[in-house]
């Protein structure tokens, strides 16, 4: 696809680097940070009024926020989450249903992910890159021992598995615990809301900044795809593509050693959602996979 001016080492390394599969990350805070910075986390994102009234605070306090809401709580109230990213705010990965992750197959686990990212897409009405993800219930990120979904999250392409340090609604309970670093959890219910009201003042007072997750661990953030790549992102629809190859194979991410759904014969029409460097997001009986781009034409 957009290989032309690649040739060598160029070629040989943007090769390899795209099928490598990221090595996940697990962060509870910034750990042994001296600024007394902190990010405020959304989870869910259910609560539209609860919503506003966060980004409200958000904006007499100057806090940047971190927001994951789960898919299916997007499409009802699209505005607030436009609102989020007018506002500079960022919004993460919590799967599209809130699934419990545990247990599941590599497939469930890379589509719960997939969907999220396309819903979002599709309710911003532009392409939105997400870097980080947080688990449903938390489960599955554990600090001991890498899990079969912390690899499964890195096959699927997240690199950043963000939990928390603090997750209380209990005023004293943030106080007493909180320290540099900190990501507090809190959720779009009214004692969230409340608890919220009452302790950002004293948060402000004690000289605490507000940051989102990615600039508190210094990653790459969540953010609009810039306007010149949108050709990349087709948004709410697809482009029919052939394949070319002898076969063409579709995985549940961008590592060819996961997991093959199917094989496709030359000459199959397959639709497209979005090419992003050297693989393809596509539709296959209405599931979202990936295949190497380059074994695609364009019909
Ligand atoms: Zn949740």
């Amino acid at each position: 696809m957009r290989r032309i001016v690649a040739a060598g080492l160029l070629f040989a390394l943007v090769v390899w680097t795209s099928c490598a599969f990221a090595e996940t990350t697990i962060y509870y805070q910034a750990e042994g940070m001296q600024e007394k910075k902190i990010a405020i986390t959304v989870d869910d994102c259910i609560y539209a009024s609860g919503l506003n009234s966060i980004l409200d605070m958000a904006q007499e306090y100057g806090m940047s926020i971190t927001f994951f809401p789960n898919g299916q709580n997007m499409r009802d109230n699209p505005e607030v989450f436009q609102r989020m990213v007018a506002e500079g705010h960022e919004i993460a990965n919590h799967c599209q249903n809130h699934r419990n992750l545990l247990r599941k197959t590599d497939e469930v686990i890379a589509r719960q992910l997939h969907q999220m990212e396309i819903t979002t897409q599709e309710v911003l009405g532009f392409p939105y890159k997400i870097t980080m993800m947080r688990p449903p219930f938390g489960n599955g990120a554990y600090r001991t021992s890498p899990s079969y979904i912390a690899e499964q999250i890195g096959k699927a392409g997240y690199e950043y598995i963000i939990m928390w340090s603090i997750d209380s609604t209990r005023e004293k309970t943030v106080l007493s615990r909180v320290e540099p670093g900190s990501i507090l959890l809190f959720h779009s219910d009214k004692q969230d809301v409340a608890c919220l009201r009452e302790v950002l003042p004293l948060l402000v007072e004690q000289g605490y900044e507000f940051v989102t997750v990615s600039e508190l661990l210094g990653i790459p953030g969540c953010a609009p795809v810039p306007e010149e790549e949108w050709a990349n992102y087709p948004l709410g629809s697809t482009t029919t593509y052939v394949t070319w190859g002898e076969t063409t194979k579709l995985h549940l991410g961008t590592d060819p050693k996961q997991t093959v759904i199917t094989t496709l014969s030359k000459g199959t029409e397959i639709e497209v959602l979005r090419m992003e460097n050297d693989w393809a997001h596509v539709l296959y009986e209405g599931k979202v996979y990936y295949c190497a781009a380059g074994a695609l034409r364009k019909k």
